[in-house]
């Protein structure tokens, strides 16, 4: 139980002020002069107040409306009859309130179907049939029941069951609905929906219930014409109003009956405020339960779209992520093809002239050789070597010898066309596989190369050193192996170092 708080006083005094208000309602205006309540307002309210505060204070707000049912029943009953009239309304409040808690959970709302259910079965046809029962055992005893024990039963059951369908969603739905907007704003053609709604409702119910005169009528309503009004706020409005209007449609129905006229003229009166329980019953399980399916489907529709639109922006997250890995797998494709292709450089280049090395020279000059063989055509092969390249390292540096190397690279590559092959084949070894050159062609290239080299001035430390090279020429003879004419042009060059060094050679050919 929740300490007596300043919320649950303030509920207290909402619960006790209501309850007795609505039997001061309930007296006044929904009994028959048949002396029927068609109506009981004051257990809707503790209902209402039960499924919208916590059981904790459930006990405060019942004996609040305790209280409110003596204050109420004093006048017309003995005190231990209002007693029993007061605790079994709290009964029955309480088996509604805590069975619907069992079925729906905490929090109540009346937008689920299941919750409607729920209520209707706990409420209505479950906990006020009981509670009817244990009152009618009271006007037995007082001895007010005039239609006999069953009669009692069936009139607090009706009344009291139709007070709770009509009054409690109404309640229910407008709290939450204040809860959750505040100031609710509803829009200008929301309203005028509304106003013409309850307008053609009132009209229409006032000329239905009215017509207590068969003989006199030129047009006749039946009841029923109203429901199509009910369904109309349930497919156009959220709960509230649907409920709201068919407490309106009740409270006209309820208001002529009570005053005598009824919208069943043919009948008694007793069966009048029967017939008009269960039309009521009726219209109102109709319209709230239609309002209540409507609003369902919405808030499904709406979770639906709010998943789809989820998903949609999961599906945006995901191909955004692919595409980023795409990305990065190009990037790195490419790092690697660029490694790739540095590392064959690598193995295929010298590093200090930028030539082909030994292998890699074979290797493309084999498949020269092949090509050339294939168009007959010439070519031949220049090797040089640097004189006295030793003395060079010994005298500067093995870095300067590098630096040599380099500069005549260059100079080297000035001489050649883009066809022709040239690969570093030793340490200052160089080879040359020229294409469509005979022997001839082949010195004078060898000769460009070899004046190139002699005018290369290579600076050191203010000096300058200067170097020059021997060159040994050999011609393809068509079909021989490169290696064959590697050891041609060799065999020339070594002849160009023997003579003098600083020279060209052309293979001798033997006649
Ligand atoms: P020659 O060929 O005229 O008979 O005399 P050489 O002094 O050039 O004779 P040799 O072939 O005996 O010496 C070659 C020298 O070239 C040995 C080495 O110091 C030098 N050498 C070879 N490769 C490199 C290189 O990559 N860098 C440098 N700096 N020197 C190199
Ligand atoms: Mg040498
Ligand atoms: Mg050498």
């Amino acid at each position: 139980m929740a300490p007596l708080s300043l919320v649950v006083i303030q509920r207290m005094a909402i619960v006790g002020g209501g309850y007795f208000l609505g039997a001061w309602f309930g007296v006044n205006y929904t009994i028959t002069p048949g002396g029927i309540a068609v109506l009981w307002p004051p257990n809707a309210m503790l209902l209402a107040a039960f499924l919208l505060w916590p059981p904790r204070q459930w006990p405060w707000l019942a004996l609040a409306a305790l209280a409110a049912e003596l204050v109420a029943d004093i006048p017309a009953f003995p005190l231990w009859a209002a007693i029993s009239f007061g605790l079994i309304n709290v009964f029955e409040v309480t088996l509604a309130g805590l069975l619907i808690r069992h079925l729906c959970g905490e929090r109540f709302t009346f937008g689920r179907l299941h919750e409607g259910r729920a209520f209707l079965l706990s409420g209505p046809l479950l906990a006020s049939a009981l509670a009817a029962a244990l009152g009618a055992t009271i006007y037995v005893i007082l001895g007010r029941a005039d239609g006999g024990y069953v009669g009692a039963w069936r009139t607090w059951w009706f009344g009291d069951a139709l007070g709770l369908l009509v009054l409690t969603p109404v309640l229910v739905t407008a709290t939450r609905w204040f809860e959750q907007n505040r100031w609710p704003r509803p829009s200008l053609r929301q309203l005028m929906e509304f106003l013409a709604l309850a307008g053609l409702v009132t009209a229409m119910g006032v000329l239905t219930f009215i017509q207590n005169d068969p003989g006199a009528l030129q047009f006749y309503f039946a009841p029923i014409l109203l429901l199509p009004l009910g369904l109309w706020a349930a497919l156009r409005f959220k709960v509230h109003v649907a409920a709201l209007i068919a407490a309106l449609i009740s409270l006209l129905a309820v208001s002529h009956l009570v005053a005598g006229i009824y919208p069943y003229p043919q009948v008694s009166s007793g069966q009048a405020v029967w017939l008009t329980q269960e039309y009521l019953g009726i219209v109102v399980v109709v319209t709230v339960g239609l309002a209540i399916l409507m609003h369902e489907l919405r808030e499904q529709r709406e979770q639906l779209l709010v998943q789809e639109l989820d998903l949609h922006a999961s599906n945006v997250r995901l191909e955004a992520v692919v595409d980023e890995r795409t990305n990065e797998l190009k990037r790195t494709n490419e790092k690697l093809h660029k490694a790739n292709q540095r590392l064959k450089a690598l193995a295929t280049t010298d590093f200090l002239t930028g030539f082909s090395n030994r292998r890699h020279f074979e290797e493309l000059g084999q498949r020269q050789l092949k090509r050339v063989a294939a168009a007959s055509e010439s070519a031949s092969l220049i090797t040089f070597d640097l004189d006295r390249f030793k003395q060079v390292n010994d005298r500067y540096g093995h870095s300067m010898g590098d630096e040599v190397l380099r500069q005549l690279s260059n100079s080297v590559n000035n001489e050649l066309r883009p066809s022709d092959l040239c690969g570093r084949s030793g340490g200052e070894e160089f080879v040359i596989l020229l294409m469509q050159a005979d022997s001839n062609q082949a010195c004078q290239v060898a000769e460009r190369i070899r004046l190139g080299i002699e005018a290369l001035n290579i600076e050191h430390q203010s000096q300058v050193i200067r170097v020059t090279a021997s060159f040994g020429v050999a011609e393809w003879n068509g079909h021989e192996a490169l290696d064959t004419l590697m050891q041609k042009a060799d065999r020339a060059l070594y002849r160009a170092k023997r003579l003098g060094r600083n020279r060209v050679e052309a293979e001798q050919r033997e006649r």
